[in-house]
């Protein structure tokens, strides 16, 4: 393949459509600042996402840190290692201590049956991710939460769009974030939001995400400045007409690899979950070194070398990153290190061709085969 196949590429709207959306903001010179737009964005989102409040940010790490701030946390939290470091950096920067607990094999999200060992006075919250658009298994931890009076928050950066048995991911715990990067599913150029059922806590969100004033001369605790910009939610309405298309486009790269991979010996590779409408976020593969015949490193680097580029996603374990180690990493958590060595995540994007996904799956059976 002469072009490079990059793990992902942004989606944009056609540049005309981007343009036109746009105009309104060259008419009024109103360029931030909770305007026109972004209340607009925040109004579709609460349709899209099945939610009653959404407030929008300048990114998803600001949302989740606001997030935090808002429900006023004191102590430890009870979260994954096999995440994004923006997850743990969240927790730490709110001055409260994560507690890592293991991820279950088959879908890598928080293993419910080991929070309870982990509870101690000083838990305060549950901050589970919906790893690669995987559902945590939300019944089961909200009835932790209710036992231990734990406020959940989830990171659901990858869980755009994502339905439970109908309902929008987001109706469960307390509040959930989402990422609006580039390069997730669904993007405003950066951007994020945090999205809730609680009214007063969404007023809150308005407030911390500007400096935390109640009025022009007003705080009630110091708060950053995390506003979403006009152009940002302009890419966001336009984005948005388009996410139902990108999603089935997704859909039907993953069926692909998995019908090509699922054969291979030594590559597993992810089904659907259950009652789930999932939003094809990443296509993960896990490596067993000694049925492949190579390990996960070693078919990152022959895929490389074909101009196929995947990425070790994720990898390191946070728990495992030099600044956290000494201080946070007490706990084991033998199976998010195990995924964290031998998975990859497989380039995903809505114009991904299938003859690409082809190739990409041929080159992994040729590794394969030749050990
Ligand atoms: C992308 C991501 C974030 C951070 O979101 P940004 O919008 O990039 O700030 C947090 N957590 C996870 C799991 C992510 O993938």
């Amino acid at each position: 393949m002469k072009d490079k196949i990059l793990v992902t590429q942004s989606s944009l709207p056609r540049f005309d459509e981007y343009v036109e959306e746009i105009s309104s903001i060259w008419h009024s010179h109103f360029l931030t600042n909770n305007g026109e737009k972004a209340q607009q964005l925040e109004k579709l989102l609460c349709n899209y996402l099945d939610v009653d409040e959404t407030s929008v940010f300048s990114n998803g790490h600001m949302a989740l840190e606001l997030a935090l701030q808002a429900l006023d946390l004191e102590g430890e939290v009870i979260t994954t290692p096999f995440t994004f470091v923006s997850t743990t950096n969240a927790i730490v920067r709110n001055g409260l201590i994560p507690v890592f607990c293991d991820i279950k094999e088959n879908d890598f999200t928080l293993d419910p049956s080991q929070i309870e060992n982990l509870i101690t006075e000083k838990t305060c919250a549950i901050l589970p991710v919906h790893v690669y658009g995987n559902i945590c298994e939300v019944n089961e931890i909200e009835r932790i939460a209710k036992k231990y009076d734990l406020k959940v928050i989830y990171d659901a950066a990858h869980a755009f769009g994502v339905t439970y048995k109908k309902q929008g991911i987001a109706n469960f715990g307390d509040l959930s974030m989402f990422s609006f990067h580039a390069t997730k599913v669904f993007n405003t150029i950066e951007g994020g939001a945090i999205t809730t059922y609680d009214k007063q806590l969404a007023y809150k969100l308005s407030q911390l995400r500007n400096f935390g004033l109640i009025n022009e001369s007003t705080i009630e605790e110091p708060a950053p400045n995390a506003k979403m910009n006009e152009f940002q939610a302009a890419m966001g309405v336009c984005n948005l007409r388009h996410i139902e298309e990108n999603i089935d486009s997704r859909k039907k790269v993953v069926e692909r690899y998995r019908r090509n991979l699922k054969e291979v010996s030594g590559i597993w590779v992810s089904s659907e979950q259950e009652n789930v409408e999932s939003n094809y976020a990443y296509f993960p593969i896990v490596v067993d070194e000694v049925l492949f015949g190579y390990d996960r490193d070693e078919l990152s680097t022959f895929l490389n070398d074909n101009n196929v580029f995947p990425r070790k996603y994720f990898y390191p374990l946070t728990s495992k990153f030099d600044y956290y180690k000494h201080e946070y990493s007490t706990n084991t958590t033998p199976i998010a290190e195990k995924i964290a060595n031998s998975v990859l995540t497989l380039p995903l994007f809505p114009d991904l061709s299938l003859e690409k996904v082809d190739y990409i799956c041929g080159l992994i059976k040729s590794k394969g085969a030749n050990k």
